[in-house]
């Protein structure tokens, strides 16, 4: 069977992007060789998606994808967007990073977000390439719902009434960033 490494150690992203790949492959995560992340020093997700998937292929000889993604709010200049994460961390978890951005965002009218996703997907013979997703929405006024994660209970797709947070798991991986993302890779490499 053929491998590939899905270069995350985000299990909510690591399902997702299993999910989306074919069935042919099997499935590895870096947290089963215990490779660490790359320090994230580039400035877009474009760069970061890269850096990882270039990261990850140096401890392998099959292919990789690393997707890199965030939440850009209009109403707080496109923030946290590459710094998702490191806003979560910051605050010692996604709820806290939730309740922060919910606080920020109190009387604000102008509530829309986008969710983007950048994703790599390098051969083992260096060849790599990129493609971005991106997903418009609303920023909720709760935290709402349990299922998926990150900031899945704050963000409201566009053309829905509920966050990402109270849809099923089977729905969101159909429609969102990482999944557009992955349609438009599919269209330039054979996956
Ligand atoms: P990074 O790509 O490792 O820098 O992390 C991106 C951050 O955005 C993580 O903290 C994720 O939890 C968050 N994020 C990315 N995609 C999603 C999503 O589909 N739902 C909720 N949060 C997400």
């Amino acid at each position: 069977m053929k491998k590939i490494l899905i270069g995350t150690h985000n299990k909510g992203k690591f399902k997702e992007i299993a999910y989306l790949l074919s069935k042919k492959y099997k499935k590895i995560s870096p947290i089963s060789l215990k490779i660490k992340s790359p320090k994230e020093t580039g400035k877009s997700f474009f760069s970061n998606s890269r850096l990882k998937a270039k990261f990850f292929s140096r401890y392998v000889d099959y292919p990789v994808i690393s997707d890199d993604s965030g939440l850009c709010i209009k109403a707080l200049k496109n923030q946290p967007g590459i710094f998702s994460a490191r806003l979560a961390k910051k605050h010692g978890s996604f709820l806290n990073a939730m309740k922060f951005i919910l606080k920020k965002m109190k009387g604000q009218k102008n509530r829309k977000a986008t969710f983007v996703c950048s994703l790599s997907y390098i051969n083992n013979f260096g060849k790599i390439i990129s493609a971005e997703g991106k997903l418009k929405g609303n920023i909720s006024s709760k935290i709402l719902g349990k299922k998926g994660f990150g900031y899945d209970p704050i963000f409201i797709p566009e053309k829905y009434k509920i966050t990402f947070g109270q849809m099923l798991k089977s729905k969101k991986i159909k429609m969102d960033h990482r999944f557009l993302a992955f349609q438009k890779l599919k269209k330039k490499i054979k996956i």
